[in-house]
């Protein structure tokens, strides 16, 4: 199986009926740069940088933060690389920063919150990244968005470092994209008002499943509510996609879901453009993608709106995938 996976590495990722989307990798750093490569990707949809932090025993400066940039978007010659700006909090913490104790921190101070306030942090890892961009080409966006105001201070303290370092005289990309991970519901549900301001969106199921279903996704004796199919996920993905694109705006999901080869029918049929995942899982995707038909993948996904279960809407797709 793997040699007929293989001679799908350079192909496109297109439908039986001419709908193409892209498929991408999920990175921690260089070291996974090759994998995605060797196996079709094409881009890097998350490039997870809390590692950068995490293995670490100082905040990384400016410089070590540059040559770690650079290097990934050489690496990835050319294809788009979507950075996410330092998502720490939660379960991840640093030896060297005191976090305030809370009742849930998944609930509490953590990535996007955590950099506007700690402004010199956030600042530092922008400047890293601008400068990087010469590089290749590069998109960033800021994780745990919840509403309108956080995504425009993020954006403003980003436009803040460009034009600090253009009166430097450094040289900064123009066509750098800004945009946002929506795995908040409150952003998935107001997703056409984020979508004026952000040039793209990044679902991350991972989280949006957690905090819709209110369901600790460590925990697991609430595991049984990590529901991918449940239609109220859908609902929340499938509002996020027609927002972006009511404002011409792409939107790729990098939580496990978007490699899930029951959710990519799902997935393409709600409009999704770019999907990224795990090295290994690309081109299990893309020989998927390439069975399916675009316009009656749209039917199966409203199809699967209207279920009432997760079971429910996984019975649909397989029996239209005729397993
Ligand atoms: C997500 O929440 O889906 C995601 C991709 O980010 P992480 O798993 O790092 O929280
Ligand atoms: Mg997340």
């Amino acid at each position: 199986e793997k040699e007929e996976l293989k001679v799908l590495k350079n192909e496109k990722s297109v439908t039986t009926d001419g709908h193409e989307v892209e498929l991408a990798g999920n990175i921690g750093g260089f070291k996974d740069v090759e994998g995605v490569l060797t196996n079709g990707g094409e881009g890097v949809g998350l490039f997870r940088t809390e590692f950068l932090y995490m293995d670490s025993d100082h905040f990384p400066t400016e410089d070590e933060q540059f040559e770690a940039y650079k290097q990934v978007l050489e690496g990835m010659q050319g294809k788009k690389v979507v950075v996410r700006t330092l998502d720490i909090g939660g379960d991840k913490h640093l030896s060297y920063y005191e976090f305030p104790q809370e009742m849930n921190p998944f609930l509490g101070y953590r990535a996007i919150r955590l950099c506007l306030k700690e402004t010199d942090i956030f600042k530092t890892q922008l400047r890293a990244l601008c400068r990087a961009s010469v590089y290749g080409r590069l998109c960033i966006m800021f994780p745990m968005i919840a509403t309108v105001k956080e995504f425009r201070d993020a954006k403003a303290i980003f436009e803040e470092v460009k034009a600090e370092l253009v009166a430097e005289g450094v040289a900064v990309s123009d066509s750098i994209e800004v945009g946002m991970m929506v795995e908040i519901p409150a952003a998935a549900v107001l997703a056409d008002q984020f979508a004026k301001y952000a040039d793209f969106f990044s679902i991350g199921t991972n989280d949006l499943i957690q905090y819709s279903m209110a369901a600790d996704r460590m925990s697991e004796h609430v595991s049984y509510l990590y529901q991918p199919y449940n239609p109220s996920v859908l609902r929340l993905v499938a509002n996020t996609i027609k927002g972006a694109h009511e404002h011409g705006k792409w939107v790729g999901m990098c939580g496990a879901m978007a490699g899930e080869p029951h959710a990519v029918p799902i997935l393409l049929g709600l409009g999704l453009d770019e999907f990224s995942m795990s090295a290994t899982q690309i081109l299990k995707a893309r020989k998927v993608v390439k069975s399916l038909s675009y316009e009656e993948m749209q039917g199966l996904a409203q199809e699967c709106l209207n279920k009432d279960t997760a079971d429910e809407v996984l019975e649909t797709v397989k029996t239209k995938l005729g397993e």
